[in-house]
């Protein structure tokens, strides 16, 4: 791996609220949590973030509110050495969060996606020339449908090949699925997507991640398993955001399907084994001595 791959990425930046309770306050109740965490979030920051980390110039196009969360997001984004000329802060909406409760029974998530969901289709055409100089452009579904569109239909203007990781699930227009080139989605989100459009037409572009089993990719007309690593588990949250950023990357290489799926399942085992999303993100050269 020698040329420096350049990936657009197209998402949200979030602001994860991170509250650790030894259990859930009943109905009107209120009880006094153990720990409290601000931890930089948002699928798309996930995906510049692992991009950025394993060398690729990553630019990322998104909408944070003009307060201290997006200063600081922006800032923590631009410390990974992502591009960030095209965030635009807009003044009446705050920045995206996601409040985030763990206890030891279960997670419970609210995401309030504020500033994502002021991103426009124009926001995306001003960015033209930046996605038609792509390797890859990366997107994932917490910013307005129209905009995925858009930037989905300008990279293929461009023939720049396009990612689509299909988180949260919702079923998916079939003029989106026929223009992207891969589609990332777990078991549930494989259900949700292809719920009005015949899954079969569009096989071989579809990577299913399947947790620590690793993936499923279609070849030759048959299901065929790139198997995850076995490491030890700390925090799995944006494990599949390192995976998408990861597989961004090596196609971008010149790696086959197969062998990009090996090192991104590499990428996103190492990125289990630490606290936080963006946290365990590894580096080209960790992964690679890892896979040694
Ligand atoms: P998330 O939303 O938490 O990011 P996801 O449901 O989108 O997860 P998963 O299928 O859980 O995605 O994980 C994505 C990839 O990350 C897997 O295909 C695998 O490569 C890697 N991975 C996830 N969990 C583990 C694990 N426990 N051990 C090793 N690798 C893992």
């Amino acid at each position: 791996m020698t040329k420096k791959a350049v990936i657009t990425v197209i998402g949200s930046i979030n602001m994860d609220l991170v509250t650790i309770a030894s259990r859930f306050p009943a109905q009107g109740e209120t009880i006094l949590g153990e720990e409290f965490h601000l931890i930089p979030g948002g699928k798309g920051a996930n995906q510049a973030v692992a991009a950025a980390r394993l060398g690729a110039e990553v630019h990322m196009i998104g909408a944070v509110g003009a307060d201290a969360f997006g200063t600081e997001l922006v800032r923590a984004l631009e410390r990974e050495g992502v591009h960030i000329d095209n965030i635009k802060k807009v003044p009446n909406h705050g920045t995206g969060i996601a409040s985030i409760t763990i206890s030891e029974q279960d997670n419970r998530i609210i995401v309030v996606p504020g500033a994502n969901h002021s991103l426009l289709p124009e926001d995306i055409e001003r960015c033209e020339s930046i996605i038609a100089n792509s390797d890859a452009c990366v997107l994932q579904l917490e910013i307005p449908m129209p905009v995925v569109e858009r930037a989905v239909s300008l990279a293929k203007k461009h023939h720049v090949r396009v990612i689509l990781n299909p988180a949260p699930a919702q079923p998916l227009p079939r003029e989106l699925v026929e223009k992207v080139d891969f589609l990332t989605p777990n078991a549930h989100e494989r259900n949700v997507i292809f719920e009005h459009i015949d899954a079969a037409a569009f096989a071989d572009k579809v990577i299913v991640t399947e947790g620590e089993r690793g993936v499923t990719i279609q070849k030759d007309g048959k299901s065929m398993l790139i198997p995850g690593f076995r490491v030890p588990v700390v925090d799995t949250t944006g494990a599949g955001d390192t995976f998408n950023g990861a597989l961004a990357v090596a196609l971008s290489k010149g790696m086959s399907l197969e062998d990009a799926c090996r090192f991104a399942n590499a990428a996103a085992a190492l990125s289990v084994t630490k606290l936080g999303a963006q946290g365990g993100m590894p580096t080209e050269e960790e992964v690679k001595r890892f896979l040694q």
